[in-house]
């Protein structure tokens, strides 16, 4: 009697300790598998119907942003006028946000500023930018968010041209273009 006893007892540790294992392996799967694809899927999902933010932490963000981008999407950085990507970029095409992919701007609302900056009056859906206001350096300017990430994109100002009046200024080098597809 005490041996079947034992038996079952063992069997029982035995199964248990499977099952937590395999609980163990699973929970490892369903943290990293989601995380990973979420990065991949993101280009596939630049234009989501509801915009579900996006949170990193800083440590996080620098693994997957090159220097440059960190310093203008997570520390509110400013490229120097005339030096970025795609201030002089004529293509058509649509621009998406570097940290995220969302698309963010289309190349039929580009104008051309002369400030050295990509400019456009328009986003492509007001849900997929973001405002805040912005008091430092002296002066208040309204900032321009990624809808999705929260990253900086650059400001945005009330002398632009027609339809809207408004002139985005954005970061060239925080922006990723595409060619429309013939
Ligand atoms: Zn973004």
């Amino acid at each position: 009697m005490n041996k079947i006893l034992l038996i079952l007892a063992a069997s029982c540790m035995l199964i248990s300790n499977a099952c937590t294992q395999t609980g163990k392996v699973l929970t490892t799967t369903t943290t990293t598998i989601p995380e990973a694809s979420q990065d991949k899927a993101a280009p596939s999902n630049a234009y989501p119907k509801v915009v579900e933010k996006i949170e990193k932490t800083p440590e996080e963000w620098q693994s997957i942003l090159s220097e440059e981008e960190y310093r203008i999407l997570r520390e509110a950085g400013t490229e120097r006028a005339f030096t970025g990507k795609y201030w002089d970029n004529k293509k058509e095409g649509t621009y998406y946000c570097s940290g995220c992919r969302l698309a963010l701007f289309e190349s039929d609302t580009k104008f051309k500023s002369g400030t050295g900056w990509p400019s456009f009056y328009q986003p492509i859906d007001e849900d997929y930018v973001g405002t805040k206001t912005d008091s430092s350096h002296g002066w208040s300017r309204v900032e321009v968010v990624c809808g999705r990430c929260d990253g900086h994109l650059g400001h945005v100002f009330e002398d632009g041209p027609k339809p809207t009046g408004l002139r985005y200024c954005i970061n060239g080098n925080v922006l990723m273009f595409e060619p429309f597809k013939k």
